[in-house]
């Protein structure tokens, strides 16, 4: 019988007061011998069970042994039902007539396969003597064979029929389902379980041991309790199997009584730790301060199961148990109709679940055929709810990836563009920064009060000027000029009015000189230059006289209406082979200097 199912009926049981199969059979006065030898008739052993419920207070209840049964017991025929019931005091009697109709000396197993019963007394004979006295409330070896299920040998001689009794008592409610088995049917049905066993309990350690280690490297909570919840629910199984008395405790029958009620609750505290981590519940809503009572809640039922009688505690665990489900089912369905999509696979798991444990409690109650065939189908079920809540896990990892790559993109986006708008700043920084240099170099290279070069740019343009002259052979001609009288224009009218004049005379210069490449300069007080590169001293003179000439026609009306004129005085010197910068200067200087002397307002060429 699957452990899960077990679990079922025993928890149906527990809630459905006075359900029992059994007890609504009719009384018969004699049960029916069992071939032992029929194959048929053995696999329908419950059609030739017979049993008596002897409830507190009757003397079948106080017998201890079969001879002291009242000779008039009425048995009941448990008719093909496996024998079930409620939470009970009763003490249950089991008859059962075998007869060995073949021609030699037989071994046959009664297979009790119901591992949670505390106390099992097994008569193979009508001597009270021949007796095996088992169950949960004694140690593991007291079992006739080392089976999580209870084995009782019958050994029959050819054409012998004995009548088998068996005395059960159990706290709770119980389940004695019977089978005969050869021992060739015992060993074939073991090692077929377990191998299904192995595979199970396999693949729930391997899972949980994987989310453990999702945990220690993610320190994800949910994997944490995720591995928790396949641990306890895989350790309930394992308990209600039988399994854990056989292997964990098979020296401790007091702690076996409440392993069931303590793994249950372990299996509460996982499921409600799980879902609360899993599902995103969000802090401060009403579900997650439920979920939180849970799991407080969960952890005092797993002090008090430790205290308080079994009887109690599976009924409180229970109940717990499935308020939790119920609790869990409504948040998770409610979490996928906010668009949360892992609490699909959820709902799923859990659906899945619920759908085997109701099938399977259905075939245990005699609604669905094939009862034993539900045992695998139960198996796959937890199987299933595992498998979903692990692709949940999954799918949820998914959307958190999605949505750290969403943020990843979106912040990248957002640098990019932030980038982009520094790079356009910068730009136009820098381009102001270039505008606001070139104006401050034409600062520096310019007259202020004219707009013409400045003397600092003579100096530099000039040295190029005779570098590129001596090695082209191209003429190179320097014009100085100088205004004459200037001191008395300023003296006359004022500093301002000569200003004027010396704007009026860079005009005239500017004016003059056409050629792109010929530069005018004022390079002192009323002294002006001009360097004229491919222009021989006549070129220069024509360009001189016609300066003068224009000057001489000018007239400014100076402060107090009367017409002020000045004139020019220029000497001009062209570049000689092997001359330097500072010679061709000195004698346009000396031209100029001549100029002054024959009398100013003419242009003099300079020595050569
Ligand atoms: P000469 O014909 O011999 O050159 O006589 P001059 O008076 O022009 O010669 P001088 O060198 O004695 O005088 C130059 C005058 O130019 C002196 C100064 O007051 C005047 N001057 C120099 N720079 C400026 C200027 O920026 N603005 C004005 N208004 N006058 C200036
Ligand atoms: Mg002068
Ligand atoms: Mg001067």
């Amino acid at each position: 019988m699957s452990l899960v199912a077990r679990f079922i009926v025993f928890l149906l049981c527990s809630l459905v007061p006075a359900f029992a199969i059994a007890n609504t059979a009719e009384h018969a006065s004699q049960c029916p011998a069992v071939d032992a030898n029929d194959v048929y008739a053995r696999s329908s052993l419950m059609h030739y069970v017979c049993y008596y419920q002897a409830s507190p207070g009757e003397p079948a209840h106080s017998a201890r042994r079969p001879d002291e049964l009242p000779k008039n017991l009425e048995w009941t025929p448990s008719r093909g039902h496996d024998l079930t019931f409620t939470q009970t005091r009763s003490v249950y009697w089991i008859r059962l007539n075998i007869r060995n109709s073949g021609s030699e000396r037989g071994l046959w197993y009664l297979n009790l396969s119901y591992p949670l019963l505390d106390e099992v007394t097994f008569w193979w004979s009508n001597n009270s003597r021949d007796v095996l006295v088992t169950g949960d409330q004694h140690r593991f070896g007291s079992r006739a064979i080392d089976y999580r299920y209870f084995l009782f040998p019958i050994k029959l001689d050819r054409g012998e029929t004995r009548t088998i009794t068996l005395r059960v008592h159990s706290s709770g409610a119980l389940n004695i389902p019977l089978r005969l088995e050869s021992p060739k049917e015992l060993i074939a049905s073991s090692n077929h379980l377990s191998v299904t066993h192995g595979l199970f309990y396999g693949a729930i350690l391997v899972l949980a041991a994987f989310n453990l280690l999702l945990f220690i490297s993610s320190r994800t909570a949910y994997y944490f309790h995720n591995a928790l919840y396949m641990v306890a629910m895989g350790l309930f199984l394992f308990t209600m199997g039988g399994f854990a008395n056989q292997y964990f405790w098979p020296e401790s029958p007091q702690f076996a009584s409440i392993s069931i009620p303590l793994t249950l609750v372990l299996c509460a505290l996982a499921m409600s730790l799980f879902g609360r981590s899993f599902l995103e519940v969000k802090q401060g809503t009403r579900a997650d301060k439920t979920l939180k009572a849970i799991i407080w809640i969960c952890a005092v039922f797993t002090g008090l199961t430790l205290i308080l009688p079994y009887t109690e505690t599976i009924l409180y665990n229970t109940a717990l148990g499935l308020a939790i489900i119920f609790v869990l089912s409504i948040i998770a369905i409610s979490r996928w109709r906010q668009g949360y999509q892992p609490a699909k696979w959820y709902v799923l798991a859990w659906a899945i679940m619920a759908g085997g444990a109701l099938a399977y409690a259905g075939a245990a109650f005699g609604y669905l055929a094939d009862f034993l065939a539900r045992e695998s189908l139960m198996q796959i079920a937890i199987g299933g709810q595992v498998i979903l809540l692990n692709y949940a896990m999954v799918q949820r990892w998914r959307l958190l990836n999605d949505k750290l790559l969403k943020v990843e993109q979106e912040a990248r986006t957002d640098l990019e563009h932030k980038v982009h708008e520094r790079t356009a700043q910068l730009r136009s920084t820098m381009r102001e920064l270039e505008k606001a240099n070139r104006k401050l170099a034409a600062l520096s290279l310019n007259d202020s009060l004219t707009g013409l070069f400045n003397r600092r740019h003579m100096d530099n343009i000039l040295t190029e000027l005779c570098a590129e002259a001596r090695r082209t052979g191209q003429p190179l001609t320097v014009a100085l000029l100088d205004a004459d009288h200037f001191k008395s224009i300023n003296d006359t009218w004022g500093h301002g009015f000569g200003d004027i004049w010396l704007q009026q005379i860079a005009g005239i210069l500017s004016r003059h000189v056409k050629r792109p490449r010929d530069i005018a300069v004022r390079f002192g007080g009323e002294e002006f230059a001009l360097l004229l590169p491919g222009t021989d001293t006549e070129g220069a003179k024509r360009v001189c006289d016609a300066i003068l000439e224009d000057l001489r026609t000018t007239e400014i009306e100076a402060p107090g209406g009367n017409l002020a004129q000045l004139t020019l005085s220029a000497g001009i010197a062209t570049l000689l082979q092997d001359e330097d910068q500072q010679t061709l200067f000195a004698r346009a200087d000396r031209a100029l200097y001549k100029a002054k002397a024959r009398g100013r307002d003419q242009v003099v060429l300079a020595d050569v």
